[in-house]
């Protein structure tokens, strides 16, 4: 159980990982066509960003799928995986973009500490010069009142 509570952890902390590698790196970098449209003012509900939440998602569920008989590993960190995922959408899409409105601005310490980092990510609408790259990975400056 132990095991596959820390593959569960293993999965969960790699998606903060590459998400902040990928997001600094190849987002904007080259695939700052896709993300831009995370950046600059959306038409309709959806926006091509999220083509990196769709491939991130069919990662966790084939990881389930190939772990699903032996309950191994792959099943775990797949679970992890999906569940990063779910409080990516908490936090990113519902607490701090309110594409739906679900919730209302945080009034949490760590919360709010969470959504100022990110807002400071959106600072601008640029490839260039952006901060704060990750969900949780953000400077500890942000969490001070
Ligand atoms: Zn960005
Ligand atoms: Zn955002």
């Amino acid at each position: 159980m132990l095991y596959a509570l820390l593959y569960f952890i293993v999965g969960f902390a790699i998606m903060e990982l590459s998400g902040w590698i990928i997001h600094k790196f190849l987002m904007h970098g080259p695939l700052w066509r896709i993300h831009k449209t995370h950046h600059q003012k959306t038409v309709g509900v959806f926006e091509l960003n999220d083509l990196f939440s769709f491939l991130f998602g069919s990662v966790a569920v084939a990881l389930i799928f190939l772990g699903l008989e032996s309950l191994d590993a792959r099943f775990w960190i797949g679970l992890g995986i999906s569940f990063y995922g779910v409080c990516y959408f908490i936090l990113h899409d519902v607490l701090i973009h309110r594409r739906v409105k679900w919730l209302d601005k945080p009034k949490n310490k760590f919360l709010k500490g969470i959504f100022r980092a990110h807002q400071a990510h959106h600072a601008t609408n640029k490839k260039e010069g952006a901060v704060s790259f990750g969900l949780f990975l953000v400077p500890k400056k942000y969490f001070k009142d």
